[in-house]
């Protein structure tokens, strides 16, 4: 039997193919390098690209099993996300982590980013809707949010 990561219809159900996936690889099977590659396309053609996804995102497949029998509980997918402040200059890169769950409505994304900078502004105070602050962690205020509903919409699949 033959058949190609193309043949692979990733659009109707991006999250089942996905875990199939992730189970095929942990388990070594013969087709573990095809699935690889069905993943590939997954990153590269439903998971987000450009506006602040400017590297795309990364299915991580270590991080997403959870026991030892081959069966994926969650997806796990590695965010770099390149932050634009209100002036719209590039401020930096945070390195994002998306966590998809099953849950009874369809999916569940919980976004966490573990290296969150503090706030370095020690300027004036600014005035009621002024925002003189520019730094990584106040422009970054809601990216989480962002992200998770992206790849929410991204993986609810046609
Ligand atoms: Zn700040």
């Amino acid at each position: 039997m033959t058949f190609d990561a193309s043949t692979i219809d990733i659009k109707r159900k991006p999250c089942a193919t996905i875990v199939n996936a992730i189970a095929v690889i942990c388990n070594g099977h013969t087709t573990a390098d095809i699935w690889r590659q069905v993943l590939e396309r997954v990153e590269n053609d439903i998971l987000p690209h450009g506006s602040g996804f400017d590297q795309g995102c990364t299915i991580n497949i270590d991080e997403s099993m959870t026991n030892t029998i081959g069966e994926p509980r969650k997806i796990v997918i590695d965010v770099p996300y390149h932050v634009m402040n209100s002036h719209g200059f590039y401020v930096g890169w945070l390195s994002y982590r998306a966590t998809v769950t099953p849950s009874f409505s369809g999916i569940c994304v919980d976004v966490v980013c573990d290296e969150m900078p503090d706030c370095s502004y020690d300027g004036p105070e600014p005035e009621y809707d002024d925002e003189p602050c520019g730094c990584l962690c106040c422009a970054a205020d809601g990216i989480d949010d962002l992200i998770a509903d992206t790849i929410y919409h991204a993986l609810l699949g046609e």
